[in-house]
C-alpha cells in the first residue's frame, strides 16, 4: 500500500520524548476517531455503511459510550444490530436446519450418525467463525492502523532524508513492544538493502539500551521500599512502573 507523509504529528510525539513516539501517536488518533464518529460522520452515509456492517470493539465501544453522545452512539448502534442480528440469524437458521433434516436417502445407521454430525459441526464452525469475526471487527482499529502504517512509513523516509530527525530519533527512547514491529515492517518494506542494516543496526542498538535503562530505572523503584533506602533520591524512577509497562505491552497508562 502507498501511504502518504505525514510529518507534523510525527515529529510532535518525537518532541515528548517517551517511551514510545507511536503510543502517543495511537493515543491521539484513536481520541480524534472516537470524537468524529459521534460528530458530524454519524449521519456521513459512507461511514454508516462501513460501522453497520463492521461496528466498533469492546474497547472503542467504551470509549464512545463514556463520550456522552448517546443519541448518536444509539444511532449507530441500532443499524449495526440490525445487520448484525440478519447475519447470525442466518447461520443460525443453517444450524436449524442441520440439526432437524432428516437424511435423504435412506443410510446405515452408523453413516447416518456420523453424516449428521459432520453437518452439525460444520455448521457450528460457520456460527463460531461469524460471532468471532463479528467481535474483532472495528471500523476505529481498522482506521488506527492504516494511520499507524502511515506514520510509521513518515518515520522511515525522516529517517533516510532528514538529518534533523536522525538525530532526534538517535537520542530517542526507541518504541514499545506493541508498535516496534510496525516499524520494522516499514522499515523492510521502504529501505534499500544497505539502509535497511543501518537502520537496523541503530534501532535495534537503541531499543537494547533503553530496555536496559528502563530496567534498571525499574529496579530502583522496587528498592526505594526499603527503609534503608527512603532518604536516597529516586532519579527517574519515580513513574518507571507505568513506562515499563507501556515498554512491554503498549498504551499509555491513563
Ligand atoms: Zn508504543
Ligand atoms: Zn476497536
Amino acid at each position: 500500500m502507498k501511504y502518504h507523509l505525514d510529518t507534523i504529528p510525527v515529529w510532535d510525539a518525537y518532541h515528548e520524548d517517551s517511551e514510545c513516539p507511536f503510543c502517543i501517536l495511537e493515543y491521539n488518533t484513536e481520541q480524534s476517531y472516537v470524537s468524529s464518529f459521534l460528530g458530524a460522520s454519524v449521519m456521513e452515509p459512507a461511514t454508516r455503511i462501513q460501522v453497520n456492517e463492521k461496528g466498533f470493539c469492546a474497547r472503542h465501544n467504551t470509549l464512545l459510550y463514556h463520550a456522552q453522545n448517546r443519541l448518536g452512539l444509539a444511532l449507530l448502534t441500532h443499524t449495526h444490530a440490525l445487520e448484525t442480528i440478519q447475519r447470525i440469524n442466518e447461520k443460525n437458521e443453517k444450524l436449524y436446519k442441520s440439526i432437524r433434516s432428516p437424511e435423504k436417502t435412506p443410510q446405515p445407521l452408523i453413516k447416518k450418525i456420523s453424516g449428521r454430525q459432520a453437518a452439525l459441526q460444520h455448521s457450528l464452525d460457520h456460527l463460531i467463525e461469524c460471532i468471532r469475526e463479528h467481535l474483532n471487527n472495528c471500523v476505529i482499529c481498522d482506521r488506527i492502523q492504516y494511520s499507524l502504517n502511515r506514520y510509521a512509513y513518515t518515520v522511515i523516509h525522516l529517517w533516510e532524508n532528514d538529518n534533523d530527525f536522525q538525530e532526534v530519533f538517535r537520542k530517542s527512547k526507541g518504541f514499545c513492544f506493541s508498535h516496534f514491529p510496525l516499524v520494522l515492517n516499514m522499515s523492510a518494506q521502504q529501505l534499500s538493502r544497505k539502509k535497511l542494516t543501518e537502520f537496523l543496526k541503530e534501532a535495534l542498538s537503541l531499543q537494547q539500551e533503553n530496555l536496559n535503562r528502563l530496567e534498571k530505572e525499574l529496579y530502583w523503584f522496587t528498592q526505594k521500599f526499603d527503609y534503608q533506602n527512603q532518604e536516597k533520591p529516586w532519579g527517574n524512577s519515580r513513574d518507571a512502573l507505568p513506562r515499563m509497562l507501556q515498554k512491554l505491552t503498549g498504551k499509555i497508562m491513563e
